[in-house]
């Protein structure tokens, strides 16, 4: 059976790139994050970097041109299955991957996690996620760990993390991405899986609905 493509969409904190890299090393799959991607992208001044800045700042969703370049240079190179943290995130993007996927994009699998906000806002204000390596935990295990259990980097607090810029770039998620979802729903790809709960019981209703199972309910 071919690798498994998995697109993972979700509200700000909804959990996805804990999810993402879990399921990538589960599975034996390349990750991206589109997201870390551009913070790398503005720390290293680039010119995509430079052009990124000011909408990532204010919780603003890239334009499209910026988020398919990186997606699709990093695609173009990749070897067997993927999964994908934060693309598509509107609908000219979904649309422009199914062009690049071709006959590809049929077996690609969407999976929504589902969080309610209040959740989200509490999520938020307590992530904290390591410079070099990207691995996400929160308050209270970086005041535990002191640096990163993945790679002894340093852990802090991500600069787009407050408050209002949360709530901008959750109104993004519903105004514009929400079109995302509908696609994919239609186009019978999509699974929704319940966020709530422990890292581990939500990992095992994703890592189920992706060998094909589907009730989307973490315990
Ligand atoms: P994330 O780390 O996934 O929360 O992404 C952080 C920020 O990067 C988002 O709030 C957007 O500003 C930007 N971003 C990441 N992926 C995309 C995308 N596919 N399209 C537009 N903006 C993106």
């Amino acid at each position: 059976m071919a690798d498994p493509d998995i697109v993972l969409l979700g509200a700000p904190a909804s959990g996805k790139g804990t999810q993402g890299r879990k399921l990538a090393q589960e599975l034996n799959l390349s990750f991206l994050s589109t997201g870390k991607q551009l913070r790398r992208e503005v720390e290293a001044g680039s010119e995509l970097g430079r052009e990124a800045e000011g909408y990532l700042a204010q919780g603003q969703y890239v334009p499209d041109s910026l988020a398919l370049a990186i997606a699709l240079k990093w695609l173009r190179k990749a070897t067997g299955g993927w999964v994908l943290d934060g693309f598509p995130r509107t609908l000219a993007q979904a649309q422009e991957l199914d062009d690049f996927l071709k006959q590809r994009a049929q077996r690609m699998k969407a999976i929504l996690l589902e969080i309610h906000t209040a959740e989200l806002e509490r999520r938020v204000r307590e992530r904290r996620e390591c410079v070099s390596c990207s691995w996400t935990g929160t308050r209270e295990q970086a005041e535990e760990m002191g640096s990163c259990p993945s790679c002894g980097g340093k852990l802090v607090y991500r600069s787009d993390d407050n408050l209002q810029n949360f709530r901008n770039r959750h109104q993004a998620f519903v105004e514009l991405t929400g079109p995302v979802i509908d696609y994919y729903d239609s186009s019978q790809r999509l699974q929704r899986v319940n966020g709530l709960g422990s890292v581990e019981a939500v990992f095992e209703t994703v890592r189920a609905v992706c060998k094909g199972g589907n009730d989307g309910q973490a315990t």
